[in-house]
């Protein structure tokens, strides 16, 4: 893209960015409206105070590259690559000992101190983290325009899960008073987007030209064929490719039917959705890649790498001819086994996603760092970061610290203690615990703990992370999608593969934008891959990818694409975008076991299952270890940990 395409977009636009106004917090009032947003960290005294505790620290109003964010991470590839030890220099203990320390601030490490504090109240806590906020993939964007709050998930978007909640994670959620199904019926503001559909934007790289679509392929299984075809006649596509889509839409040939269903089931677990599309249902190829992103959101790859029963179970089209009997299948992945159970309404999205759920345990951990002690009351609370390492408090947060040993003091199998190091500040510095809970990615315990039996730590390493960023833009108001008729679109072949506004709702003191003249915060979603590789090689190119990419990239891509998708509905790029928050997490959902690739293991013997050993006094938790990308699991790891810690 040239310097006038550029500046058409507004590339030039003074919105704040990391990259061009080095820590500076401006008000936006050229826009016409006052706005806030923050770009990097507040000023440094200079007198030795830690970050969290200068006046005014509040990480969730930053903008440009946030998730793993500049900073936080490169010490960790420093020790990855055996750089790190060569210019450390000595650690400096710090004298401080604590009961329990936790590495890793996501809502497993949180909840890891939360169970602790409940069996052994008087104990001293210390969690470490090396993002300068709290809740791991959990995080809050908040942003403020004409005197309005808006907020949206900078990760973990919702309480959901493919499985029941366990009693455990359920009863967490009770003493927090969190009930979903009810906080869903009394906050949602079903009636904001009611007119507004879904559509699909096909861009000319992929389809030949940029047309905006509304509605989806899927909703041609339930109109009629002349209207079906009607709508198919709307996309850009050749007339052969209409056809199979048509034909896919709504075919009830069954392509086996000499197998059982059950026969069925395992042989579509042994082909991925793009074989099944191709070869068995003999599609024309350019029919593929207006699915191939359907499955991004999930697995973070497309369906070249998802197999066909896992599509099945999320809903695919091309299955009804088979006549599959409900239920699982062992080969399936854990996220659409779950799909296949009855329906689960135990699912509620917070404006900030699980972020409120972190923010309700820390103040329940720190009671004075927030007000209040509802749901409710928590998501328009500003919680004090400068309470959350008081020396005097029996538990301590401390952020933008990132740990780089925790090994025994003396023989593990009989030592009382552990010596934790961390670097902060550029001064690398320990202290001693006589537990410790790694509630950190499973990839980073072997650098930490080098002492680790070699089979465990081979199996730490076995995930891949899924690598996936999430995308908020603060805009001035939503007529463009208010005069188009939509409120999300699919965007496949674009750089992000999705679109669309933030959830409506009112909760507590908290508004949702109800007029399509207010400022609004639009989501997106990207996740690069390379289509064609195993899973776990498709998210290390992925991750490579994110961490190569910078926020000038990222926002000309942005401008672009809103720029495509909305100015037929009177959107400018260059006038109406105010702010954008790009969540990378390189490190994103953890790994869940894909039978395309990896192998059956025996029970018992799955990498997560010999990872999640407790080793001396280190326990183990986080999702990682549970293969299973979910706040559940994150909490239900964290409670075995604590368990596995109390009793030895
Ligand atoms: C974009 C996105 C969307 C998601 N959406 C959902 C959803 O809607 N619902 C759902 O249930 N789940 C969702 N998830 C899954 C999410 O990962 C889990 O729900 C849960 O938040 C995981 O918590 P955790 O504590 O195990 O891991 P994390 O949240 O990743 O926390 C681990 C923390 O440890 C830190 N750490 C790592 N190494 C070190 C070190 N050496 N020193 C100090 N700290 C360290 C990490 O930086 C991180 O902050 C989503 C994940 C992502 C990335």
């Amino acid at each position: 893209m040239g310097l006038r395409r550029d500046r058409e977009l507004g590339m030039h636009r003074r919105i704040t960015r990391r990259d061009l106004l080095n820590g500076i917090a401006i008000g936006t009032g050229f826009f016409g409206l006052q706005g806030s947003f923050p770009c990097l960290a507040w000023p440094d005294p200079n007198d030795g105070t830690a970050q969290q505790d200068r006046p005014g620290y509040y990480p969730p109003t930053l903008t440009g590259l946030r998730g793993s964010h500049p900073g936080s991470f490169e010490q960790a590839h420093n020790l990855r690559d055996g750089n790190f030890w060569k210019s450390a220099g000595k650690s400096i203990e710090t004298g401080e000992t604590y009961d329990l320390v936790v590495i890793g601030g996501g809502i497993s490490g949180i909840s890891a101190a939360y169970f602790w504090r409940k069996q052994k109240p008087e104990t001293r806590i210390l969690i470490l983290d090396n993002h300068d906020d709290f809740g791991g993939h959990a995080k809050r964007n908040e942003f403020h325009v004409g005197g309005r709050m808006l907020l949206v998930n900078g990760g973990t978007w919702a309480i959901e899960s493919p499985v029941p909640y366990s009693e455990v994670a359920r009863g967490l959620m009770d003493d927090l008073g969190i009930q979903p199904a009810e906080l869903a019926k009394k906050c949602y503001a079903r009636e904001t987007y009611k007119d507004l559909k879904q559509g699909v934007f096909f861009n000319k790289e992929t389809f030949g030209s940029d047309k905006l679509v509304i509605g989806t392929a899927s909703d041609m299984g339930n109109l009629g064929l002349a209207d079906a075809e009607r709508f198919l006649a709307t996309m850009p596509l050749p007339e052969e490719v209409r056809r199979d889509v048509l034909r896919l839409e709504t075919i009830k040939e069954d392509f086996f039917p000499a197998l059982s269903s059950a026969e069925k089931k395992d042989r579509l677990t042994r082909i991925s959705y793009k074989k099944y599309l191709l070869d068995v249902m003999k599609v024309d190829p350019r029919v593929v890649p207006l699915y191939q992103t359907q499955t991004h959101g999930l697995f973070g790859v497309g369906i070249d790498a998802v197999n066909a029963l896992d599509c099945w179970a999320l809903g695919l089209p091309g299955f009804k001819g088979l006549k599959l009997q409900a239920g699982p299948h062992p080969r399936m992945g854990y996220t659409p086994k779950g799909f296949t159970r009855p329906d689960n309404n135990y699912i509620y999205h917070f404006p900030d996603g699980n972020a409120s759920i972190a923010r309700m345990l820390v103040r329940r951990l720190v009671p004075d760092s927030a007000p209040g002690n509802t749901p409710e009351d928590i998501v328009t609370a500003n919680l004090d970061y400068s309470r959350l390492d008081r020396k005097a408090s029996p538990v301590r947060i401390r952020l933008s610290t990132i740990v780089v040993s925790a090994h025994h003091v003396g023989d593990p199998a009989t030592s009382k203690e552990v010596s934790v190091t961390y670097l902060r500040d550029n001064k690398l510095q320990s202290v001693r615990a006589k537990s410790v809970v790694m509630a950190c990615w499973n990839m980073m315990v072997p650098y930490l703990c080098p002492e680790f039996p070699e089979r465990q730590k081979e199996a730490l390493h076995y995930g891949v992370k899924v690598p996936l960023v999430y995308t908020s833009v603060a805009i001035r108001n939503w007529q463009s999608f208010h005069n188009l008729g939509i409120r999300q679109v699919s965007t496949p072949g674009m750089y992000h593969h999705e679109l669309g506004l933030e959830l409506a709702q009112n909760v507590g003191e908290f508004r949702s934008p109800e007029s399509p003249d207010e400022p609004i915060v639009v989501r997106m979603e990207r996740t690069p891959c390379l289509p064609g590789l195993s899973e776990r090689d498709q998210h290390r190119a992925g991750r490579g990818d994110l961490l190569s990419t910078t926020f000038e990239t990222f926002e000309r891509n942005i401008r672009d694409q809103l720029g495509r998708v909305l100015s037929s509905g009177g959107f400018d790029p260059a006038r109406d975008i105010l702010a954008i928050t790009v969540n990378r997490w390189p490190h994103g959902y953890a790994y869940e076991y894909n039978y395309l690739f990896d192998p059956e293991w025996p029970a018992g013997q799955s990498p997560c299952e010999i990872a999640r050993k407790p080793f001396g006094r280190i326990a183990i938790a986080n999702s990682d270890v549970a293969a299973a990308a979910y706040t559940d699991t994150a909490i239900n790891e964290a409670y075995r940990a604590v368990q596995e810690l109390v009793h030895s």
